[in-house]
């Protein structure tokens, strides 16, 4: 299974990736988790991600599609991955859709989860105060939120007309949403 999820921070993905990797034996690539090992590593790509990142901003197109081509290359995407928290631009869409062609990837489904802005602000200030994220502070929160709505919601609509998009409500218990997610790709 070849799986894209989406959906604005806050919306619960990471949480759904982690049961869809396990039932499904996935590869779970989550580009913010693989740009914040990079910044540990104090590696360039981390350095030039680094600004963006503090300041809740998207990294450049470019980083983020030659770091994912590169990953998605390795043989164990052969067997089924879900990308996490990309593509969030339209570019970041368009030069996936080329790279997965190219490697014969091409996808299954983008997963949306929607979900009440306020709910999702709530939600991200409560993980900041455990998490040490230096971007779930509330200003951050907010700016990443516009993001998402400026930059990542025209993306579910360039899946929506290649009729891949299944749109998935993502309030209610963890296992409630991952149940609505299972019958939608088990359909
Ligand atoms: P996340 O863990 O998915 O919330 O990502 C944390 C941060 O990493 C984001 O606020 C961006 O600065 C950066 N990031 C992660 N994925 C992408 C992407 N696909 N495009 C641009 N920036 C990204």
């Amino acid at each position: 299974m070849r799986i894209v999820l989406m959906g604005p921070p806050g919306a619960g993905k990471g949480t759904q990736a982690a049961l869809l990797e396990n039932k499904y034996n996935l590869i779970h690539l989550s580009t913010g988790e693989i740009l914040r090992k990079e910044i540990k590593e104090d590696s360039s790509l981390g350095h030039q991600a680094k600004t963006f990142m503090d300041k809740g901003q998207l990294v450049p197109d470019t980083l983020l599609l030659e770091m994912m081509e590169r990953r998605l290359k390795n043989p164990d995407c052969d067997g089924g991955y879900l990308l996490d928290g990309f593509p969030r631009t339209i570019p970041q869409a368009e030069g996936l859709a080329v790279s997965l062609d190219k490697l014969d990837l091409s996808l299954d489904y983008a997963i949306s989860l929607f979900a009440d802005e306020l709910e999702l602000v709530y939600r991200l200030v409560l993980r900041g105060k455990n998490s040490g994220r230096s971007d779930d502070t509330p200003d951050v929160i907010r700016d990443r939120q516009h993001i998402y709505w400026e930059h990542t919601a025209p993306v579910l609509d360039f899946y929506r007309s290649k009729g891949l998009l299944k749109e998935i409500d993502g309030i209610g218990s963890i296992d409630e949403v991952f149940t609505r997610i299972v019958d939608v790709v088990e359909k």
